[in-house]
């Protein structure tokens, strides 16, 4: 099928695409890489009056580390973000995420502000920035504002971002001394969205007991999930003891995935066991090194 007719604008600076969304509001939609909303649009599950391409908008395409923290612009490809050595380095878990998105085809169109903005549950890197406490940085013709990653998703293909907003950058800091981090993706086949999905984010205090923690979840609920309650249960135990398994049971009673093709409820609910309990040992093993996440 092809698209319902629209107006296509093509904007070169974020002034003025931040210009085209506060006069067309609510009759607008923002096209990066094209990969989610495409399909949506040729299947004609959703159309809209205008739609402003902000593929040309180039300073809003990069990657800024200083020190601890990681500065992303909203349009830079995943593919970008896979292939920097200073993310694989040092900030392994986005790494984790980027090299299990589909395919390098859509990893090579689909930007990283798209893949944070269009509210799927199934998006891989959501979940990382709730582990990660990510701040997302949104912007209209009318000002600045900031939204933690985990106050982002408000419901499926939901954020939020107003009509009038665009994601512009997503920032990281990461603590000083013993971080680790991880994302474990279970998928069916390569290059398939996930059956579940778990980040965690965590420091390693001098006794080996894990201090803050983050948690994201992917496919276990109608967003992509923060699990309040993992992250109680992580913090102050050991990254191997009885505070994972409680960390299992307090993440599966803040998830409520539904059954589909990718398996039943009860099924991911299961693998969210399994891959928790691995991603937890993986980013141990990465606090011990120092400097790294
Ligand atoms: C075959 C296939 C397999 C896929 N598998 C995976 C997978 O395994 N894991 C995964 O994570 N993703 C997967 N995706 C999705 C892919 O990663 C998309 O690239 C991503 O979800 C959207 O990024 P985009 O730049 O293409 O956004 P677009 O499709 O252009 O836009 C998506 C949505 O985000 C909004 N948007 C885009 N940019 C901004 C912005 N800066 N500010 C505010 N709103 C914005 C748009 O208005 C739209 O609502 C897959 C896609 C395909 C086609």
């Amino acid at each position: 099928m092809t698209p319902a007719s629209f107006d296509y604008l093509s904007p070169a600076s974020l002034e003025e695409a931040l210009g085209l969304l506060k006069e067309h509001g609510d009759d607008a939609k923002i096209l990066a890489g094209g990969q989610s909303l495409i399909p949506l649009m040729k299947l004609r599950f959703t159309s809209f009056p205008y739609v402003i391409d902000v593929s040309r908008i180039k300073e809003l395409k990069y990657i800024r580390k200083e020190g601890r923290k990681l500065t992303i612009g909203a349009l830079t490809t995943t593919a970008e973000l896979e292939e920097s050595g200073e993310v694989r380095d040092e900030f392994q878990i986005i790494h984790d995420a980027c090299s299990n998105i589909a395919d390098p085809l859509v990893r090579n169109m689909g930007t990283v502000g798209g893949n944070l903005s269009h509210g799927d549950p199934g998006n891989d890197l959501p979940a990382v920035m709730i582990a990660l406490k990510a701040r997302f940085n949104l912007q209209s013709a009318s000002g600045k504002r900031s939204v933690s990653a985990g106050d982002y998703y408000k419901d499926t293909f939901t954020t939020d971002a107003s009509p009038e907003e665009m994601l512009v950058s997503v920032e990281i800091e990461i603590p000083d001394g013993r971080f680790g981090a991880a994302y474990v993706k279970h998928k069916r086949r390569a290059g398939d969205f996930s059956v579940a999905g778990v980040a965690v984010a965590f420091s390693l205090d001098g006794s080996g007991r894990l201090g803050s923690a983050g948690v994201g979840l992917t496919s276990l609920g109608p967003t992509p999930l923060r699990s309040a309650g993992a992250e109680k249960a992580l913090e102050g135990s050991k990254p191997d003891g009885e505070g994972v398994k409680k960390a299992v049971e307090a993440a599966r009673a803040d998830s409520n995935p539904s059954s589909d093709f990718y398996g039943s409820r009860e099924y991911k609910l299961f693998v969210l066991g399994k891959i928790m309990e691995k991603c937890v040992a993986e980013a141990a093993g990465r606090a011990q090194k120092e400097g790294s996440a």
